[in-house]
């Protein structure tokens, strides 16, 4: 029944995706018809038109500064059509992390509505690939905190919103191993681990580990291969460690123990006795998994080694790509791996355009700026989906039901194939510049580029890196590039020495080594922090209202954003200073 749900659900994608030119104009009427009403359409001067050629011509490209007014009044409680012509129920709150200022976004029915679209035609293409009999995930899932607007409107994060909404609960107990408590859970720690308690406990049911970001999968590993002998202290005693005080989740994970469970725990025992350094800890905890599944691009890169580790054999399989701005595209080649991961534009669920790039990056603070500047400047028009180019890089703009027209959302993404009509994107990175002192512009891209490269010098002491972020120091002349690492264990000096020349040389960019030759740009300084330094920092974020679900460490931490530059300053422990160009 399963199978036949999945082939005419693919039946019915493949169909659509064979029009997709037309599905997008379509779309694209049906957005300006529902919201042609509202104050935001009205002053576009579209006068009811609903064709691209008037949309472009009339409508502007923005960024969420330009729209920031209009989202404060929603927030604030004005019920008039301001984006959309129905009232917009709830806010969403994007991770914003490099500012440090999470941004507001709206959210409404319409965009759980994709949101399901998203998840059902990602899952109907992996379920052909990857059959699953029970589907049931250890999914590390956890819902944040909720609050609201003065004018009354709930503020989550997206995935919060998505989570708690009735679609999503319905499906818990058939699709999890945990009992919602967990996912609902006051505290992220106690919700990781009952979620890791849950998933031992139950075992042989996981077909599959989640997590919507892999950072979180890859953190909940690393926390069992420290935990695990007080975990299977809680099965063979069969009490919940204390350390759990949630207390609905209390209850509800002491009614999964039961009674205790020697043997189990034992079993468990001796496979973590038989593991090397955690190598394949997923197939040999849970050997009816198929897969490993989540966003593994981007910015999730630098934990693909370690989760490769823990999936040894097992594929990993990348999800689907889009904002809490809006969904975007779903993975419809699930074999691919993450390296090569791409995602289809879904061509209902917005309209899409693409600014052809082959310009440089730009400054976060001067995205707007640079719209304006961008037609002196000769920058592209942006071009449907019909005019793309294979290979070609673009960045992307999002028309939505939520009430964005021509929104920037800031992500570089190259143009890898066609699916039927649709586009097949890769994600490249977001297009802000992250570290720059003078004519030199790197990006998240070229940073990830340099610590991977780095990082390999560390193979021969056994130890990785755990998770990595960077600023600008300019506190003296000239300045320079700061790069903080958390390391799995301590290094030798000389190693750490020749890491940090590394780094710096490794910066490909001709704005930066020429600086760096002429000392226009100080040395790269390698600062090492304290293990559970990037978990304070996460639980920073976490604070301010982000959720661990979408949690995506910010790889350049912001001048101004001093309670995490206090935080990881307080963790460091040791510093280097690049010799590269000496
Ligand atoms: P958020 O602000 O938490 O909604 O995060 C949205 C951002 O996450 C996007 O703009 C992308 O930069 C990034 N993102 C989402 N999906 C993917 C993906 N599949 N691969 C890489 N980055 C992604």
């Amino acid at each position: 029944m399963r199978g036949q749900f999945n082939e005419q659900f693919i039946d019915s994608f493949e169909a659509m995706t064979k029009d997709a030119v037309r599905v997008q104009k379509q779309t694209l009427a049906r957005i300006l018809e529902e919201n042609g009403d509202s104050e935001y359409l009205q002053n576009q001067g579209l006068a009811g038109r609903t064709d691209v050629q008037s949309f472009k011509t009339c409508v502007p490209l923005v960024t969420h500064k330009d729209l920031k007014s209009f989202i404060n009044r929603i927030a604030d409680g004005d019920s008039s059509p301001i984006l959309t012509s129905k009232p917009i129920p709830r806010i969403s709150l994007s991770s914003g992390t490099t500012e440090g200022k999470p941004k507001y976004v709206p959210f409404n029915d319409q965009l759980m509505h994709t949101t399901m679209e998203i998840y059902k035609t990602s899952q109907a293409y992996r379920n052909r690939e990857f059959p699953l009999v029970t589907q049931k995930g250890l999914q590390f899932i956890y819902v944040g905190k909720q609050t609201t607007t003065k004018g009354g409107l709930i503020v989550a994060t997206a995935t919060t919103h998505v989570y708690s909404s009735d679609q999503f609960r319905n499906n818990i107990k058939s699709k999890f191993v945990c009992p919602e408590q967990v996912i609902f859970g006051s505290d992220f720690n106690q919700s990781q681990y009952c979620h890791l308690l849950c998933g031992l406990l139950f075992s042989d049911e996981v077909e599959f580990v989640f997590s919507t970001f892999a950072h979180s999968i890859v953190h909940a590993l690393r926390t069992l291969e420290q935990d695990w002998e007080e975990l299977c202290s809680d099965i063979r005693s069969g009490f919940l460690s204390n350390k759990i005080t949630d207390s609905s989740m209390r209850s509800a994970v002491s009614k999964l123990l039961l009674r205790p469970n020697p043997d189990l725990a034992h079993s468990i025992l001796t496979k973590f006795k038989n593991l090397n350094n955690g190598y394949g800890l997923i197939p040999e905890l849970f050997p009816n998994a198929k897969y490993v599944y989540g966003i593994m691009t981007g910015s999730m890169e630098p934990y693909m080694k370690k989760l490769r580790h823990y999936a040894a054999h097992l594929p990993l399989v990348s999800a689907y790509y889009g904002a809490s701005e809006g969904w975007i595209a779903a993975n419809v080649n699930p074999k691919l791996p993450p390296e090569s991961a791409t995602f289809a534009v879904l061509p209902h669920i917005g309209y899409f355009e693409f600014i052809p790039l082959g310009i440089d990056p730009v400054d976060e603070d001067d995205r707007e700026l640079e719209v304006v500047a961008a037609a002196a400047a000769g920058e592209q028009e942006p071009v449907g989906i019909e005019e793309v180019v294979v290979g070609k890089d673009y960045e992307i703009l999002i028309t939505n039901f939520a009430g964005l027209y021509r929104y920037r959302l800031g992500d570089v993404i190259r143009v890898a194939g066609f699916h039927n009509a649709t586009p097949e994107l890769q994600f490249i990175c977001r297009r802000s510049l992250l570290l720059n002192v003078n004519i030199d512009k790197n990006t998240e891209k070229d940073l990830q580029t340099s610590v991977e490269i780095a990082g390999k010098l560390l193979a021969a002491e056994k130890l990785e890196i755990v998770d990595f972020t960077s600023c600008v120091d300019r506190s003296i002349e000239p300045g320079h590039y700061v790069v903080f690492w958390e390391l799995s264990g301590k290094s030798r000096e000389d190693v750490l020495d020749s890491c940090c020349s590394c780094m710096d040389l490794s910066f490909v960019d001709a704005g930066y080594k020429t600086s760096r030759k002429v000392n226009g740009i100080g040395p790269l300084e390698l600062r090492v922090v304290r293990k559970g330094t990037f978990q304070k920092l996460m639980s920073h974020y976490v604070g301010l209202g982000a959720a661990v679900s979408q949690f995506k460490t910010p790889r350049c931490i912001g001048a101004t954003n001093d309670v995490v530059l206090q935080i990881l300053s307080d963790g460091v422990e040791e510093t280097y200073f690049s010799t590269a160009f000496d």
